[in-house]
């Protein structure tokens, strides 16, 4: 650790000190599964009261209105959960971002709920690694950063929302708005291996319903007047999965519609993902879509409405995020962390940051594994190793000025 400067080594010392195994087991052991308000409201409350140990003033701000369609094809609104918010130093030259969410997978009637010791320094339970264990690593990092003489030289925003799991709908625009005028930002997903890997380049991912209106008439009688919108559902989903190609992935999710056998359907909703790897082939997917649907209401004389979009845009490794990827690698040299990264198929609030120009590493958070299973566990030790690299990379962004 030769290179550690004393204001670097004083900053360590605070992160192996912090209590973050604490502060996990007591946020994990709530259930905050996206759609459980009462549980994310306690959550919420909590990383408040954690969160106030920072300057600045901890605001928990309302979602944004989101609809989403039903299975009658209609809309209908959807309730999120508070995000947290705060704002530190806004004059300071250095202007940082760093994210993270409260809600987890596992609703309140999972079976996963507890917090356990799996062996002897592994801890399973719900969000241990994504992410509860990696918020308590962001404020650890965020307040040895504070007790530095290089503090004043740096402000950020903290943004903690609690439906990221879901795609971050109703905090989209609170993140872009943080995002603003950023010179980096760090997201505390979980490393993206076990070993500590950092997830470098991400395709985008788009979730798309699109309602088909047919017409019913009697399946015997007079089924040349009816128009059926379940075998229009089916050949929309066809000729969508044929999109596939390198660097577009198209999964057709689910049909629902259709009714009685003696009745030619005359309502189908088909639900698509698509994960585009670059804004080009992004653009040229959402041409081929509006394409297809076209050809397919013209030819099944259907009408179809599309519902959705590209809620997270591709998140290629560009040159600006390389440097910030270089500036970890070398904070974990120094700290004998050998720092690597690779390209994920997954997508993170990491993606709709990078979508406005601000170069962002999102796995900062702990080393861990299983997540989105029962099996999830966060490595324990893994807690001041990376609170320690988050905090020599904010310090030296902060030098870089
Ligand atoms: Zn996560």
């Amino acid at each position: 650790m030769s290179a550690l400067t004393k204001t670097e080594l004083a900053a360590i010392e605070h992160c192996v000190a912090a209590p973050m195994l604490d502060q996990v087991s007591q946020w994990a052991a709530v259930n905050s599964g996206s759609r459980h308000l009462a549980g994310l409201e306690r959550v919420a409350a909590d990383l408040a009261d954690a969160f106030s140990a920072l300057p600045g003033t901890v605001a928990l701000e309302d979602a944004a209105p989101v609809e989403t369609m039903v299975a009658d094809g209609a809309l209908s609104p959807v309730s999120h959960g508070q995000n947290l918010h705060m704002t530190v130093r806004p004059q300071a030259p250095v202007q940082l971002l760093f994210t993270g969410h409260m809600d987890t997978v596992f609703g309140a009637d999972h079976g996963f709920q507890t917090v356990f010791w799996r062996e002897e320094g592994v801890l399973g339970g719900p969000g241990v690694a994504d992410m509860k264990g990696g918020l308590a690593v962001m404020l650890a990092a965020l307040k040895a950063v504070e007790k530095s003489p290089d503090a004043d030289r740096i402000g950020y925003e903290v943004v903690i929302n609690s439906d990221e799991e879901v795609g971050s709908p109703a905090s989209a625009a609170l993140l872009v708005q943080a995002a603003q005028g950023k010179r980096a930002a760090l997201t505390y997903e979980p490393a993206a291996l076990p070993d500590g890997t950092l997830a470098g380049a991400r395709p985008g991912s788009g979730n798309f319903a699109f309602v088909v209106h047919g017409r019913s008439a009697h399946a015997g009688r007079n089924p040349e007047e009816g128009r059926n919108a379940l075998t229009a559902a089916a050949e929309l989903a066809l000729r969508l999965e044929a999109l596939k190609r390198d660097g577009l992935t198209v999964n057709p999710s689910r049909i629902e519609g259709g009714g009685p056998s003696n009745v030619v359907a005359d309502l189908a909703i088909l639900r698509v993902n698509l994960r585009p790897r670059t804004p080009e082939i992004e653009a040229e997917a959402k041409r081929a879509i509006a394409d297809e649907v076209a050809a397919v209401a013209s030819e099944r004389d259907v009408s179809i409405e599309a519902d959705g979009g590209f809620g997270r845009p591709p998140k290629p490794l560009t040159p600006e995020a390389e440097k910030l990827f270089n500036l970890v690698r070398q904070a974990g040299a120094n700290l004998g962390q050998q720092i690597a990264w690779q390209a994920s198929g997954g997508v993170c609030d990491g993606n709709n940051i990078a979508a406005c120009g601000v170069p962002v590493v999102d796995t900062m958070g702990v080393r861990g594994g299983k997540i989105h299973s029962p099996e999830e566990y966060l490595i324990v030790d893994s807690l001041a190793e990376r609170a320690a690299l988050s905090a020599l990379t904010i310090l030296r962004l902060a030098e870089g000025a």
